[in-house]
């Protein structure tokens, strides 16, 4: 059954004279007529996530795209009920089945990276874009106000349908959800524009350089020798592949088959 998402913040502040509750998720209150509202009243979502945007920003995120994206997905919408209120925080949080939805500044960092594929400058835009591990779709949901079309993999049948039903309410018409095991890629959406992992393995499935567009780029989270997971940028180019290994990150690793 779906579960109904609680608006945000959970609990508003009581109505004083003069004020309204708000009537809800991003709605500013009306004011009460003859009556102006109060400064500090709309403390909803989005004002919310302006700050974390601005955070963003503050943190080296440049592209104006990707800020706009994140200042239009609503993380709150994607999060338990029990942790509406850390939603806008800069951290990962359980989303179910062992497995978390990234913080904002990687899932915007990874997003920036991927528009400064060669594919984007070359046609103006980012084209196919294939994610693997859908999780809750935050991602996706980003995702697919940067990118012409997203195919989001998930693995595990409950993140894939949970996934389904939050973002059914969001009528994104380029997402498009694929349950299976993304470590051989959607052939069918191949070559892709750019690809990207939510989760880390010790090696690269070849699927994923075969599915990349020449051009294109992929970034995935990948375990080194000595067991440290850093951030892998691969770029096709008509010479073959470039990779260049950026931080250190922590994303859930990378599993094969279905569940
Ligand atoms: N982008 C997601 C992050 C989810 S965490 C979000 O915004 O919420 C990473 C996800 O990758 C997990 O749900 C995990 O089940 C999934 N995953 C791991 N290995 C996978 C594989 N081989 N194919 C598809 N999904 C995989």
């Amino acid at each position: 059954m779906q579960q109904r998402r609680p608006g945000f913040p959970v609990r508003m502040p009581l109505p004083t004279s003069g004020q309204r509750p708000s009537p809800g998720l991003g709605v500013k209150p009306a004011p009460l007529s003859g009556v102006p509202v109060p400064a500090g009243l709309g403390l909803d979502s989005a004002a919310v996530r302006t700050r974390m945007v601005q955070r963003l920003s503050s943190m080296g995120i440049a592209a104006p795209q990707v800020l706009q994206a994140m200042a239009k997905v609503e993380r709150h919408r994607f999060v338990d009920t029990g942790l509406v209120n850390q939603a806008y925080e800069d951290t990962s949080l359980p989303i179910g089945l062992g497995q978390t939805i990234s913080k904002p500044s990687i899932v915007a960092r990874m997003a920036e990276l991927l528009l400064g594929a060669e594919a984007v400058r070359a046609t103006g835009g980012l084209g196919r874009v294939l994610e693997i591990g859908t999780g809750c779709g935050y991602q996706a949901a980003v995702l697919s106000h940067l990118a012409r079309e997203v195919y989001s993999m998930e693995r595990l049948r409950g993140l894939h349908d949970k996934a389904r039903d939050n973002l059914r309410p969001l009528r994104l018409a380029n997402v498009h959800l694929l349950f299976g095991d993304g470590m051989a890629g959607f052939p069918k959406g191949a070559p892709y524009a750019a690809i990207v992992s939510a989760a880390g393995g010790a090696t690269l499935p070849d699927a994923w350089c075969d599915q990349l567009a020449v051009g294109g780029r992929l970034v995935a989270p990948f375990a080194r020798e000595d067991g440290q997971q850093v951030l892998l940028v691969v770029d096709k180019t008509v010479h073959g592949l470039k990779q260049t290994v950026l931080e250190t990150v922590h994303f859930v690793p990378l599993k094969s088959g279905v569940a």
